[in-house]
């Protein structure tokens, strides 16, 4: 079987694809690149997801990318002026023309003797829903593909959901004809996805239940800066951008560490927010009192309070107690109790997956991610040319991709200038200790956590989940570090 040769294939045309395709575009001209994405649209997640208000939980100075000034008056956005934002910067770079949709890769396989990956894909066919299976070859393979499965999200086993006489939906499969005006709704959940439907379906719903099995730290935020939207106004429109995505960054930092340091301070200033915002008689602690620190799992962002809102006004409630079994008419709880449900939301989450699913091997021996050690949190120990895009957990995911997309340009100009066809980052330290990649205690980073490469106790192999510190390390900081062998 022929196949298509490319210096670059990068996988997934969602924010990470796009971003990493202006990278290569201006800052190794004259590399050819193709991106390959197994849907038919440009957009990733911001296409995906349709439930009602879906939008960003951080803001979108952070969370746009370093080039592309984010112009809207709304610094929390809704999905579809991101999506919006994704698709004009590929447009307006031509990196669109550059994508092959309904491509799903499934294998890539590399060769030392060539240098190159041979990479397999199935292309959907159309009509008769067949795919064929079509090859490529690369240099260097640049995995844009998200954190989790897109075919379908996390449900756990609910008993009796058989029962249940209404309708039961996941936000990930959400369509349009879900008619929940005048309805009974139950969410399940208390993550962003569980927040930021329960307002927005209780501006039409007869009432909306957040039944939760623990609450999760909530965060007000208004949605538009003052700040911000003053100094776009009076400096030019980059100047402003920047400005306030560096103010952003180091507030968000500064945060972050204060959680880490003084965890109780912390929590303190967040229950007093709720407080605020719900009145003395309202029971926090029951409700919005985690049993973890700060910043243990990600913090839930609501503009302009609009959850508390909806509270107040008594168009929604929280129930935190577990769940027995659903019933015919909604969910009885372990208490006892019952919930009447129309409708039932199962905002339970994602199911994360690593590197979109790939088949991987290298010479002929298959790689098991879940034994390899990330390298400056893009590559994998004896994984030659393999890069991918993985975000901050506790930052806007752009600021890393941005950032790793800038080193794999690196890297490519660095070999080609010294004739290297391939790099393959190798740990020989005996010191170096094998440690979560992720130290989220968040139930869908648990369930995965096993399948996922792993961190080392040390440099290049730690991750540090920051910003600052990684321009350094990855702007900055030597290509050729001892680690990464090239040949
Ligand atoms: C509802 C929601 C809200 C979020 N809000 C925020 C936020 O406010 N701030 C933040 O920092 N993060 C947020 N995130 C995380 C978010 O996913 C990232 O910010 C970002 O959009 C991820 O972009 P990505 O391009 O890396 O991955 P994705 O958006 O997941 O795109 C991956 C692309 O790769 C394609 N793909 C995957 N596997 C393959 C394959 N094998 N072959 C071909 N194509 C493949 C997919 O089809 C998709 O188009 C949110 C996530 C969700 C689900």
């Amino acid at each position: 079987m022929s196949s298509e040769h490319f210096d670059v294939l990068i996988v997934g045309a969602g924010l990470s694809g796009i971003g990493a395709g202006y990278h290569l575009q201006h800052k190794c001209p004259g590399k050819g690149f193709a991106i390959l994405e197994g849907r038919d649209c440009i957009g990733g997640t911001w296409d995906l997801f349709r439930y009602p208000g879906v939008r960003s939980d951080s803001d979108m100075f952070t969370l746009g990318y370093s080039f592309k000034p984010w112009t809207e008056p709304k610094a929390i956005a809704d999905g579809p002026r991101i999506l919006n934002y994704v698709r004009e910067t590929a447009a307006e770079n031509g990196i669109d023309r550059k994508i092959r949709f309904n491509h799903r890769v499934k294998r890539a396989s590399w060769s030392t003797q060539d240098a190159r990956w041979t990479v397999e894909a199935e292309r959907a066919r159309g009509g008769d829903g067949g795919a064929d299976i079509v090859r490529f070859t690369c240099n260097f393979l640049f995995m844009c593909s998200g954190y989790y499965k897109y075919e379908e999200g996390y449900t756990p086993e609910f008993s009796g959901t058989g029962n249940f006489a209404g309708r039961i939906v996941h936000p990930q499969k959400w369509t349009d004809n879900v008619d929940y005006a005048g309805k009974r709704v139950v969410v399940i959940g208390s993550g962003a996805t569980a927040v930021t439907l329960v307002p927005e379906m209780a501006r039409t719903a007869g009432h909306v239940t957040m039944l939760q099995r623990s609450p999760t730290y909530v965060v007000s935020r208004p949605a538009q800066d003052p700040l911000a939207n003053k100094l776009r106004r009076n400096l030019p429109t980059k100047l402003a951008y920047h400005l306030i995505r560096w103010r952003n960054v180091l507030w968000g930092m500064y945060f972050f560490q204060l959680s880490r340091r003084r965890p109780a301070r912390v929590k303190q200033l967040i229950l007093g927010g709720v407080r605020m915002a719900l009145g003395p008689d309202y029971d926090i602690a029951a409700h919005f009192t985690p049993r973890y620190n700060p910043w243990d799992q990600r913090l839930c962002l609501v503009p302009d309070g609009d959850l508390f809102n909806a509270i107040k006004e008594k168009r929604a409630s929280v129930v935190t107690n577990e769940i027995d079994t659903f019933t015919k008419n909604g969910i009885r709880l372990k208490d006892g109790s019952e919930l009447e449900a129309d409708i039932i939301v199962t905002a339970t989450g994602l199911n994360l997956q690593v590197l979109g699913g790939l088949e991987v091997s290298v010479d002929g021996r298959a790689v098991d991610f879940a034994r390899t050690l990330n390298y400056k949190g893009m590559m994998y120990s004896d994984v030659p040319n393999l890069a991918s895009s993985f975000g901050y957990t506790n930052a806007s995911w752009t600021l890393k991709c941005d950032l790793t997309c800038e080193y794999v340009c690196r890297l490519i100009n660095y070999m080609d200038r010294r004739g290297y066809r391939q790099c393959v980052p190798h740990n020989a330290d005996p010191d170096i200790t094998e440690l979560p990649s992720l130290d989220f205690s968040s139930g869908y980073v648990q369930r995965s956590i096993a399948k996922m490469p792993k961190q080392g106790s040390k440099r290049p192999w730690r991750l540090y989940q920051n910003y600052a510190l990684d321009i350094v390390t990855l702007r900055y900081g030597k290509v050729d570090d001892g680690v990464m062998r090239y040949s």
